[in-house]
């Protein structure tokens, strides 16, 4: 290569550095929990096929798509060996967010009477116990917010007013409930959000929710959302 040529490349190196330090500017810290483990591995989906796998499938995809975009991320139950609530929320207590990701059942004799069918969507979880309620819930927010732009629709089964349900809406039209006593959220020493993708007790939302495509629709639907919220933190 004659010197000549070497010009365009010191340029794009010296673009290709400039566009690493202001990815670094903007760089986030997220903790990634994958919910459950596989000893305990959380609901089961309608073909058998338990929650922890759904889980550890969307979580990984998630800590690509984020570590992809520049950020820095610490996975929680990724590793499948146990581990306790408390414990997930102080793994990295010096993040920007803690996200727990899961996947929903309904209760047992809803499932019993065949009503698999009518509870489909997302939904996402904040507490107001959580130190830094306010970031918690702008995350929460822009979560939904791009889970709703992917073409997924908010679960309002937490909120059925039955017992062990009845969670408050926050915010109904994004599908953000309000559960206090969620143990990683509460104990988090940062902003802290639990998503719950879909619903894998119902055989036609389990289906959509397995396929690769589905994965990786969502997972950067909430890597998008989890960057928005920390941008605008980053902008106060
Ligand atoms: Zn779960």
């Amino acid at each position: 290569m004659s010197n000549h040529d070497q010009q365009p490349c010191k340029r794009i190196l010296l673009c290709v550095l400039s566009s690493l330090v202001i990815q670094s500017a903007h760089a986030a810290y997220i903790a990634v929990d994958t919910g459950h483990t596989p000893l305990h591995p959380g609901a089961t989906g309608a073909s058998g096929r338990v929650e922890y796998l759904y889980n550890l499938d969307m979580s990984t995809a998630l800590a690509k798509d984020l570590v992809v975009s520049g950020d820095r991320v610490l996975r929680t139950a990724a590793d499948g060996k146990e581990i306790s609530l408390q414990e997930r929320s102080i793994q990295a207590p010096d993040a920007d967010l803690f996200v727990s990701i899961h996947h929903d059942s309904m209760l047992q004799e809803w499932i019993n009477a065949g009503r698999r069918k009518e509870f489909s969507g997302y939904s996402v979880f904040v507490s107001k116990k959580n130190s830094h309620y306010e970031q918690s819930f702008v995350c929460a927010q822009k979560i939904a917010e791009q889970m709703m732009l992917a073409g997924e629709k908010p679960s309002f089964y937490h909120a059925t007013p039955v017992q062990g349900e009845n969670r408050p809406l926050i915010d109904k039209r994004l599908g953000i409930h309000q559960y206090d006593d969620l143990i990683v959220l509460k104990t988090a020493p940062i902003p802290a959000v639990l998503v719950e993708i879909g619903v894998i007790a119902n055989p036609d939302e389990e289906t959509r929710l397995s396929k690769p495509d589905t994965i990786r629709r969502l997972s950067l639907a909430v890597a998008t959302g989890i960057n928005a919220c920390l941008k605008t933190k980053a902008q106060k």
